[in-house]
């Protein structure tokens, strides 16, 4: 049977049938009030001071769909780690994976640290493990050049993981694409200057948000991209 496209109908995603369900399930699960009560280790390498703080401090506003896609990263993560525990690797137990520094104000919590393992070019045990999913451009941008531009924000992490946890052999890192399944797993050697600033950069921010001072914004433009991207926008520039 042969179809003939209407070029006169509207995108499907704006006809009202789409536009009332989705706003349906959004009132459905309505945003709630949770502040974290700490600064997380994965949000420390923001470029944006002020974003750092609100991440901490507010509950950023995340429509389901964002929500998805975070539990998205959750399966796939686990859809990994079993990979990787099937291929022979050996993860330390869930309570070792939490550190708390700064009487509780700065933590964080690793995806894994892997105590044995296959014998592979430079990847010593125990190391950090860090997984990520992303959209098919960024993971090729990170094929391409590793943890560098809008993803220094995991070297970040990865830093503060080795040097909290003591565990300062090259981290592993996998990111699976999130359109084609891909994996790609490399290995992030210690960077002690990084996780040197990113602890100060955490003592810092502990230290303004307690005198009640508000960081700065990283641009005068709301409508540059970053903040077209963050979940703070409103109430940043409101
Ligand atoms: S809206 Fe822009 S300036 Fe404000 S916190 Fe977000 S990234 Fe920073």
């Amino acid at each position: 049977m042969s179809t003939v496209r209407n070029f006169n109908h509207s995108n499907l995603s704006d006809q009202p049938i789409s536009q009332l369900i989705n706003e349906l399930i959004e009132r459905a699960e309505p945003p709630s009030e949770n502040y974290r009560h700490y600064l997380g280790a994965s949000a420390i390498g923001s470029e944006c001071l002020r974003k750092v703080q609100y991440d901490w401090m507010c509950d950023p506003v995340f429509p389901a769909r964002i929500k998805d896609i975070f539990a998205r990263g959750h399966f796939f993560e686990e859809a990994t780690r079993q990979h990787l525990v099937a291929a022979g690797f050996k993860f330390a137990p869930a309570d070792r994976l939490e550190f708390v520094a700064a009487d509780g104000q700065f933590r964080g919590h690793a995806d894994g640290i892997m105590i044995s393992g296959p014998g592979l070019p430079n990847i010593q045990y125990p190391c950090v493990w860090e997984h990520k999913c992303l959209k098919a451009k960024s993971w090729r941008a990170i094929e391409l050049d590793g943890l560098i531009g809008l993803h220094e924000i995991y070297a970040a992490q990865v830093a503060i993981y080795q040097a909290y946890f003591d565990c300062t052999n090259p981290a592993l890192f996998s990111v699976v694409n999130a359109d084609t399944c891909e994996r790609l797993h490399f290995l992030v050697p210690f960077n002690s200057q990084l996780a040197q600033a990113m602890s100060d950069r955490a003592v810092m921010v502990i230290e303004a948000t307690r005198a009640g001072e508000l960081l700065p914004r990283i641009t005068g433009d709301p409508d540059d991209w970053r903040c077209r991207m963050c979940s703070h926008r409103v109430r940043c520039w409101s």
